[in-house]
């Protein structure tokens, strides 16, 4: 505060910092002696104290420095007096290099964000293209990086980012001494995008060589154990690697290309790095193309059941049929399920499709038995998914209440590797599935695990022996030592055994002749839609009810050779 005339009245504790005095000291000195402001001039200028709003220097001592100066006129009652609001430039401008710091850096690992990562690729990529030289981006992602976060806590998460930080900060000093770089200015920026992901600008390089060479050594960098804590930590990442101007995309491009090849990484079992190449952008753009289609099929009512039939190798009756899924793809026509399913697990579409299944198998059944056809069993397939969702139980048995169904008509096909998970949900499951009645098989059998402990603890009614043992009966030896073990196997244990994927009278006829219960493949039918199976039956339905016929009067149970069978 200032009296008309330029002499200091009072001050607070910030001001005396700033001009080097106390109060006492600077109570009755004249403001000239302090701050001085060359610029102000003219008519602008307080008279008394020859200063304006502006600029202005503070003089303290021998140091003089910038601040922003500030007057503002206080009238008491008998004189004018100012008050003078100095702001120390540099304070203003260290605020604006903090928030500058903020903005473009990440609080945790100090290492520059997302917002300054783009910009400075941006550079890069503009100096790529005059240079001439290649540049390549690196997606580095820590492996189960969730995992340690979820069980070991935050804390030890930030901890374990700050130390990948350092390792990568080191592992891309001197990066020069592994690839040939041509002009080291500024050859590599590692950011810290957020979360567990990081990237690295490699500029200047030769060859995508330099490039997987700093890639391996951050791998090995990275798998070094530390310690946080009392916990001992070892990380592994997955890298992606896009190149510029190699790969000709723009900034977005670039960087979901490196994200690209940083999944493939990932899918290859981690700990590795991959390029980004257009066989895997085609890879990927069908896989999100499918994965787009399936989204809308449900509604758009794309999937259809085709019912393959099994039949009793004795006595050639069909004694059932299995429900196999075909996706009715537009422009692409019948997608069999091997291309789909998968699609539909990862995503966890396959609950509700799963679900579509069974009530759609149930009411087919209802169709059939209002068509007037005999009984027929139905077998659906189940995913694991599915297995584990707890409404399954009741989704299945309102299914089969709402379309009469009895449940001794529908079997559950399981895989081996989802009842090697001897867990209480998998027992539960399997319980409910009994107390209702429904049948459970093994599909594929022969192809999971070697252990066969399971087969005592669950009640399976079905074995079924896989495809790839039948396909090569009768003359491959050891296949037909596998077969005649797993229909042995399943005979002791009460179990009917159906051999899938008969193709030829020869399978067949071995097939019987080891005492096989059932068969089903194309030597008997192709899956087909539900009209086209019912009038495939009706040929069927016919021979077996005149062979029952004679066969009755005559008094003797023959088997029924499957010669005569439409193949
Ligand atoms: P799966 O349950 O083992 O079904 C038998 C597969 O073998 C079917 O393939 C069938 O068309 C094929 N097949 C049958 N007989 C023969 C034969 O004589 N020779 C040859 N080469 N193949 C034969 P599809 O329909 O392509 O189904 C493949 C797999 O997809 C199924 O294998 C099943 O695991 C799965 N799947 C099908 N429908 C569903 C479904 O609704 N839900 C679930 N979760 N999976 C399903
Ligand atoms: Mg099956
Ligand atoms: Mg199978």
């Amino acid at each position: 505060m200032c009296s008309d005339d330029g002499l200091i009245v009072d001050c607070n504790p910030q001001a005396t910092k700033l001009l080097g005095a106390s109060v006492q000291a600077l109570r009755g000195q004249a403001l000239a002696g302090f701050v001085r402001q060359p610029a102000a001039a003219g008519a602008s200028a307080v008279v008394g104290l020859g200063l304006c709003d502006g600029q202005a220097r503070v003089r303290r001592g021998a140091v003089e420095r910038a601040v922003d100066l500030h007057l503002h006129a206080v009238d008491a009652a008998e004189d004018r007096r100012w008050m003078l609001h100095l702001r120390n430039k540099r304070s203003q401008g260290q605020a604006e290099e903090k928030l500058s710091h903020l903005t473009n850096f990440d609080s945790l690992t100090g290492l520059p964000n997302r917002s300054l990562f783009r910009d400075r690729l941006g550079q890069a990529m503009a100096r790529a293209e005059r240079s001439g030289q290649p540049l390549a981006l690196m997606i580095i992602d820590l492996d189960r990086f969730k995992l340690v976060n979820d069980s070991l806590g935050h804390e030890v998460g930030d901890s374990v980012l700050k130390h990948v930080s350092s390792t990568l900060t080191q592992c891309l000093r001197n990066v020069d001494s592994v690839v040939r770089l041509v002009d080291a200015s500024p050859p590599v920026t590692l950011s810290h995008l957020g979360g567990d992901e990081f990237t690295v600008i490699l500029e200047a390089i030769e060859s995508a060589e330099d490039a997987a060479l700093v890639a391996r050594r951050i791998l090995e960098g990275l798998l070094v154990p530390f310690r946080v804590g009392k916990e001992e930590i070892v990380v592994s990442g997955s890298i992606g690697i896009s190149m510029y101007p190699t790969d000709e995309v723009d900034l977005d491009g670039l960087v979901r290309h490196a994200g690209l090849a940083m999944y493939r990484s990932k899918s290859l079992g981690r700990g590795t790095y991959s390029f980004f190449s257009d066989d895997l952008n085609a890879a990927v753009s069908a896989r999100l193309r499918l994965e787009g289609g399936l989204r809308h099929a449900i509604e758009r009512n794309e999937f259809q059941l085709y019912f393959q039939p099994k039949a009793n190798l004795c006595t050639g009756e069909v004694t059932g049929v299995e429900a196999l899924l075909r996706w009715d793809c537009p422009g692409e026509g019948v997608v069999p399920p091997d291309r789909f399913i998968g699609v539909l697990e990862d995503t966890g579409m396959i609950l509700p499709v799963g679900a579509w299944v069974i009530r759609t198998a149930c009411a087919q059944l209802g169709e059939w038995d209002r068509q007037g056809l005999p009984p027929l069993r139905m077998a659906v397939n189940l995913s694991a998914r599915q297995f584990h969702h707890l409404h399954l139980a009741s989704m299945i048995e309102d299914s089969l209440r709402e379309h009469a169904i009895d449940a001794q008509r529908l079997e559950i096909e399981l895989t081996e590797s989802l009842l090697m998970e001897d867990n209480e949900a998998t027992r539960n499951m399997l319980e409910s599935f009994a107390r209702m009645g429904l049948k459970v098989a093994i599909d594929d059998f022969g192809t999971g695990h070697s252990s066969l402990t399971y087969l005592k603890r669950f009640s399976i009614d079905t074995l079924k022996i896989d495809r790839s043992f039948v396909s090569s009966l009768p003359s491959d030896s050891e296949d037909v030592a596998i077969t005649t073990a797993v229909i042995a196997l399943g005979r002791s244990m009460q179990m009917k055994v159906v051999a899938e994927g008969v193709e030829t009278q020869a399978q067949a006829d071995l097939l019987r002749k080891l005492g096989c219960d059932e068969m089903q493949g194309y030597l008997l039918a192709r899956p087909m839609p539900a009209a086209d199976l019912a009038q495939w039956l009706v040929p069927h339905l016919r021979t077996q009810a005149n062979r029952r016929r004679s066969y009755g009067r005559a008094g003797i149970e023959r088997p029924m050779s499957l010669e005569k069978l439409p193949s």
